[in-house]
């Protein structure tokens, strides 16, 4: 038993004693209310329910279904969650008809490039800024981001432009900081399995964007949005950015299947970032639009005024020009897949 599936207008008294029946049975539930009808996910180790403590759940007051989810994710599955799932960041709403474009710089470097790049990607039709201050680099000798200074440089754009901020948690020790600044929290793909900062990040109610790990299957990927979930936290999107493959003419591999799959097997929001994915700025603009043309509901595109003196990830990065020639190119694509940027 995973869901249960309550009657319309059962009252909050029957709810609640549905919940201590759980509770009694060492078992955890988040109630979620949909448009349609109101659904307990059951939490926990759920296997060992006997089909008689089942039947007896069955037959309390406002319960219409009891029902098994046969995945291993449970919150994050299309079984449990029918209609798409959309996540209201200040008004902007991912996962809806609109696709969302979140743009910046790979890392944040000084106020005065920030709220340059910032006031560039608005300008572009951009509806959500990214920037790291805390960065994972392969190198320790590489710039490693500004920290809180950089999440301040990252509010005062915010503030100038009205964009949304996305950037990246890497520490439970920064989650304070973060949240203080951050109006959706990214985990990067090195820290997919991260279980301990998916366990913090799904304590908190700031949505968050999960990138796919470097050589993550999209079961583990979506195993680790259950580990946010069963949080409470239900905000989540999932990031394709490439994966690992034996192929080295790009950076990585964009999996672009991955966005079709994860719409049948989940209601989350689905990003992808054709930036990470190719490595290449000459490559990112023919991603982007096939991204869109797949179904994604939102682009993360690195962006930067001066990529060759950028201090990180500058080879991937396009100009505020061609940034902008993307955007409207991008226009028809959506208007072809029903939807709009
Ligand atoms: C980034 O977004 O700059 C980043 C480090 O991404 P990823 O975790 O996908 O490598
Ligand atoms: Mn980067």
């Amino acid at each position: 038993m995973d869901i249960i599936v309550l009657k319309p207008d059962t009252s909050e008294y029957d709810v609640r004693h549905i919940l201590k029946k759980l509770e009694s049975k060492g078992l955890k539930a988040t109630v979620s209310s949909g448009t349609e009808r109101t659904i307990i996910g059951v939490i926990g180790d759920t296997s060992k329910v006997t089909e008689e403590e089942e039947d007896a759940i069955r037959a309390m007051t406002g319960v219409e279904n009891v029902v098994r989810i046969l995945k291993p994710y449970k919150l994050a599955s299309r079984e449990f969650k029918k209609e798409d799932t959309e996540i209201d960041v200040k008004g902007n709403v991912i996962g809806g008809k609109k696709i969302h474009v979140i743009a910046g710089p790979c890392a944040v470097e000084n106020k005065t490039i920030m709220m340059h790049i910032a006031e560039e990607v608005k300008r572009a039709g951009a509806t959500f800024l990214r920037g790291g201050a805390y960065k994972p680099r392969t190198s320790p000798y590489s710039f490693q981001g500004l920290g809180e200074e950089g999440l301040k440089y990252l509010s005062a754009a915010r503030e100038k432009t009205g964009l949304p901020i996305v950037t990246e948690i890497m520490d439970p020790r920064d989650l304070d900081v973060i949240t203080k600044y951050a109006d959706v929290i990214q985990i990067g793909a090195r820290n997919m399995q991260n279980f301990r900062l998916l366990l913090e990040v799904g304590k908190v109610d700031k949505p968050v964007l999960l990138k796919r790990g470097l050589s993550a299957t999209i079961k583990e990927w979506l195993m680790s949005a259950e580990y946010i979930m069963s949080q409470g936290n239900q905000k989540v999107m999932l990031c394709e950015r490439g994966i690992r493959t034996f192929e080295t003419a790009t950076r990585n591999t964009l999996d672009l299947s991955a966005v079709p799959v994860l719409k049948r097997l989940t209601h989350l929001p689905v990003v992808v970032d054709p930036s990470h994915g190719v490595g290449k700025w000459d490559l990112v603009a023919p991603m982007a639009k096939a991204a869109v043309a797949v179904g994604a509901d939102a682009l993360i595109i690195e962006v930067h005024t001066n990529p060759a003196e950028a201090l990180s990830d500058g080879e991937q990065s396009l100009k505020p020009d061609l940034f902008m020639k993307l955007m409207k190119e991008l226009a028809p694509v959506a208007e072809a897949v029903g939807r709009e940027i």
